[in-house]
């Protein structure tokens, strides 16, 4: 479907369709309104106007400056810089709301916090997204198979964290800001020291590793912080795999 925007509001192309008044939920691109315009409507019933627009891509960018990235359970992420991303926990707090809602058996309530619930964390995941791809020229995830993990008694986690729609953000938003996405084989990068590249001792390992948060590698001493070892060896694995093209294992 034809689109153009005349001041606020959108005309159609077609004569059985007029025009329409349109608020914008996020500031608009630069760039050509293409075909393909479409309406969809959220479980609360609000209206919502989809367009394609076409952008200029930006010059991919030398690679100088990357990020590894460690997808958590209790945060969003660890980052190999040490920053962390929290997870924004729309979902514990919308769930009292939800209850109270569902006591008093008022659907439209309830349709109204699921509506709001994704809306807060689409925005959310958005956001950490860009800045990411703007900040940095290459970034590196695990291949985490947050499809299936999906399907086990972490569900609800994952599903709340958001890991599928945040990697899909950053890889487009690096493509869009001129900076590399890649994915790495995570096999491992908990268990290995990223200061000496050995699998120590005293790595954290199997169930009874899985409550380790704080470790000290058993062959050079360095301390590590579980996950922000494991970002740092993803950095690692995805430097090696963007400048050698060699996937490491
Ligand atoms: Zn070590």
């Amino acid at each position: 479907m034809q689109a153009k925007f005349t001041g606020k509001a959108i005309r159609f192309a077609l004569r059985v369709i007029p025009s329409f008044r349109v608020f914008n939920s996020r500031p608009l691109p630069e760039g050509k309104i293409k075909d393909g315009a479409c309406f969809s409507q959220d479980s609360r019933g609000n209206w919502f106007l989809n367009i394609v627009i076409e952008v200029a891509k930006s010059p991919v960018r030398p690679l100088d400056l990357g990020i590894g990235i460690d997808l958590g359970l209790k945060g969003l992420a660890v980052l190999s810089d040490t920053n962390r991303i929290l997870a924004p926990g729309f979902h514990s707090k919308a769930e009292a709301a939800l209850a109270v809602a569902q006591r008093a058996h008022k659907r439209r309530r309830i349709k109204a916090v699921h509506a709001y619930t994704a809306r807060r964390r689409l925005d959310f995941l958005h956001n950490e997204s860009l800045k990411i791809a703007r900040a940095f020229d290459w970034i590196a995830v695990g291949n985490v198979n947050a499809a299936g993990l999906a399907q086990t008694s972490l569900a609800k986690s994952v599903l709340d964290a958001g890991w599928s729609s945040f990697l899909r953000m950053l890889a487009y938003k690096a493509v869009r800001h001129g900076a590399r996405y890649v994915e790495v084989n995570e096999r491992f990068t908990t268990q290995t020291c990223s200061d000496c590249g050995a699998l120590p001792d005293s790595r954290p390992r199997g169930i009874a590793g899985l409550g380790i948060r704080e470790w000290i590698c058993s062959d050079c001493g360095a301390a590590h912080d579980r996950d922000l070892n494991a970002a740092k060896n993803i950095l690692r694995r995805g430097r090696a795999t963007l400048v050698a093209g060699i996937p490491v294992l």
